[in-house]
């Protein structure tokens, strides 16, 4: 079972360092600088294998060059991307397969927020990272994407267990929480989210990883699809992706 470890980096993003304890293989997951995350890895032994990517966004990418130099580590990104990541030793696009050590990534291509934007799901560890895609109580910004594309994503991800842990690239539960609940103000299962993850923050805790099946429950953006908060919205009607535009359009300026 890989071990994972979050590595907070910036003022709110993280980087996952994943850990085989089976063959001593090291990965981290969007190092959008390399300072944190060399000290992490040095107390580990000093080891990195591996540098894996969602998207080509320099809070996510940022660290890859002086990683690569410094262990030699093998970056693997979305395929599509190659022509705006440089170092990228291995493309990968939907449904590809990464060994990370023993354990095995599926790539799940979450386009949107960016074109080439991918997740990796961990079966074996109940781990999904999803970058700027999927947050918990909340979802990327549409950057380069259409609104259907970001909701077949949005849904892609929803499909994966219960059990999944979402490790998402950003501390934003807090702010997304107040979103939220804006627009769904008598969901009693969000309500109880939100007090959980206020209470983590005063005490100086992270809310990320989520499991999916509280996102399920709580996140607008993986809700669009529910005809009664559809119609609690004055979206009856309406198909899931332009309820979906409606949410993401008010979060923009919310
Ligand atoms: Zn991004």
């Amino acid at each position: 079972m890989l071990e994972i470890q979050r590595i907070p980096l910036f003022r709110d993003n993280y980087a996952y360092l994943l850990t085989d304890p089976a063959d001593g293989t090291v990965a981290v997951v969007d190092p959008g600088t390399e300072g944190p995350v060399i000290d992490v890895v040095e107390a580990g032994g000093g080891r990195l294998d591996q540098v894996l990517l969602t998207h080509h966004h320099a809070d996510h990418i940022g660290g890859v060059a002086a990683l690569k130099e410094r262990y030699g580590a093998r970056v693997v990104g979305p395929e599509s991307d190659r022509g705006r990541m440089s170092g990228l030793d291995q493309g990968v696009s939907d449904g590809d397969s990464v060994a990370i050590g023993t354990a095995t990534a599926r790539v799940i291509a979450t386009p949107g927020h960016t074109s080439g934007h991918i997740a990796y799901w961990v079966p074996d560890a109940d781990a999904v990272f999803c970058g700027d895609t999927l947050f918990s109580l909340g979802c990327g910004r549409v950057f380069e994407g259409t609104y259907e594309e970001m909701w077949e994503s949005l849904m892609a991800l929803r499909a994966l267990p219960d059990a999944t842990q979402v490790y998402c690239g950003h501390e934003y539960t807090e702010a997304n929480g107040r979103f939220a609940l804006s627009v769904d103000p008598d969901n009693d299962a969000l309500k109880a989210e939100i007090a959980q993850d206020r209470a983590l923050r005063a005490r100086g805790d992270a809310t990320v990883p989520c499991p999916l099946g509280v996102e399920k429950r709580t996140n607008p953006f993986l809700r669009a699809d529910d005809p009664h908060f559809a119609a609690a919205l004055g979206l009856a009607g309406k198909s899931a992706a332009e309820v979906f535009a409606v949410l993401r359009q008010r979060k923009d300026t919310f």
